[in-house]
């Protein structure tokens, strides 16, 4: 029986994760599962799925998520902090950790996975943006299996499968709800309008990275990390459709692809089951049906120029992608408040760049420092924004 820690259990990949998990109940179960704040939405899935454990973030919420358990007569013991979240990642309570935590929030507790050799399925791609050579390097180091759960990467896993090594890696990229807008039309988009994805249900924080670009970005610099390939053997298509879900070139002139329908059960059945295909609930790719097309163009630098900052961030190195997700991860926070414009979401991330003088990547400590100065930087260029959006 594989027991599996759901964290980020209450979230739009956590709760496909506990769908295709509920499908193979001979094979496997949800052991412990970890959410930020939410503790009403997380003593629901207790009473559904009834782990072992369950993890509220939040400690405030701790009494009211041991009562709720109680009084739910589970057996479920409930635990408060990140502290206790990385004990239960790294004990016998799980040999499998979906990370799933939005932002840099994820990074400890993944790191905590890696450590313990854990068979790792890692959504959380911002730990990767941020410290991405120690986590490879930990998981190494400890034989956990990193298996990718962002469809691209996810399909590159799988068309990497042979081992061979790869020429070339083409991320695809839906182009998000803005797909051939101007600048001029993006100044005054809503935060409803930019999490309105066309093709993938998501969290609000990757949604909004999915319409300004930086989605894309977050990715190339994470393809880097997990398979090895510099940054100029790494291009990004357009592809509206979002069905192929990546390509990869290899030394004989193949270039293999993974297709299939928008759902990102498919990519956490891949990880569950690996090396073995277990059914996820998502049906057949029918191209007809589709409507027959696929279809590819370059991103537009201009209107999005969140992909270009992320590409020069993964060549400067060192702290600069730390400081890049951190200044992303206050701007979107901002945006989705209301607190500032679209277009100064890519301005703040770009001044907060500036101001960061180059520094090596030598430890977590300095990359947490990194990220807590980007963070800074970002909000107070946040502040002297504030009311002009
Ligand atoms: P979401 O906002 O729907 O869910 C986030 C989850 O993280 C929630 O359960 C929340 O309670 C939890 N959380 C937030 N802060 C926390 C904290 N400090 N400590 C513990 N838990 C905390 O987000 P999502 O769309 O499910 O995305 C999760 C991660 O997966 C992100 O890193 C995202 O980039 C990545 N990802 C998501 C998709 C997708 O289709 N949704 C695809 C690829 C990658
Ligand atoms: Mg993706």
């Amino acid at each position: 029986m594989q027991k599996v820690a759901v964290l980020g259990a209450t979230g739009s990949i956590g709760s496909s994760a506990l769908d295709v998990i509920a499908r193979h109940p001979q094979a496997m179960r949800a052991s412990v599962l970890a959410a930020g704040r939410q503790v009403e939405a997380l003593l629901e899935l207790c009473r559904r799925h009834r782990p072992e454990h369950a993890v509220i973030a939040d400690p405030d919420g701790y009494p009211a998520l041991r009562d709720g358990l109680r009084a739910a007569g589970l057996d479920t013991r409930a635990h408060a902090g990140p502290a206790a979240l990385n004990a239960l990642v790294a004990s016998d309570a799980c040999d499998t950790v979906i990370a799933a935590i939005v932002g840099a929030a994820g990074l400890s507790s993944t790191l905590a996975a890696a450590r313990a050799g854990k068979r790792l399925l890692l959504a959380n791609k911002e730990s990767l943006v941020l410290a991405g050579e120690l986590l490879m390097r930990e998981a190494r180091a400890h034989a956990a299996t990193i298996i990718p759960i962002d469809s691209e990467h996810n399909a590159i896993f799988q068309c990497l499968a042979d081992g061979n090594p790869p020429t070339r890696i083409t991320l695809t990229a839906s182009g998000g709800p803005f797909r051939g807008w101007s600048r001029t039309a993006l100044a005054t988009v809503t935060p409803a309008q930019a999490v309105a994805h066309p093709k993938w249900s998501m969290g609000p924080k990757i949604s909004v990275d999915s319409a300004t670009l930086m989605n894309k970005g977050l990715e190339v610099i994470e393809a880097h990390h997990l398979f090895a390939v510099p940054a100029d053997a790494i291009r990004v298509l357009v592809h509206p459709q979002s069905l192929v879900h990546s390509l990869v070139d290899f030394a004989d002139g193949s270039t293999l692809a993974q297709l299939g329908l928008p759902d990102m059960r498919t990519a956490l059945a891949v990880g569950l089951g690996w090396p073995h295909r277990i059914a996820s609930g998502v049906g057949a790719l029918d191209l007809l049906a589709q409507g027959g097309r696929l279809e590819f163009e370059p991103p537009d630098l201009d209107a999005f120029p969140c992909l270009a900052l992320a590409f020069a961030a993964l060549s400067t190195g060192g702290i600069a992608p730390a400081a890049l997700n951190a200044a992303n991860e206050e701007a979107v926070s901002a945006f989705l408040q209301c607190r500032i414009g679209f277009l100064d979401i890519p301005d703040i991330v770009s001044a907060t760049l500036d101001a960061m003088p180059p520094h090596a990547a030598d430890s977590l400590e300095t990359l947490l420092a990194a990220d807590a100065r980007a963070r800074q930087l970002a909000q107070a260029s946040i502040a002297t924004r504030g009311g002009r959006a």
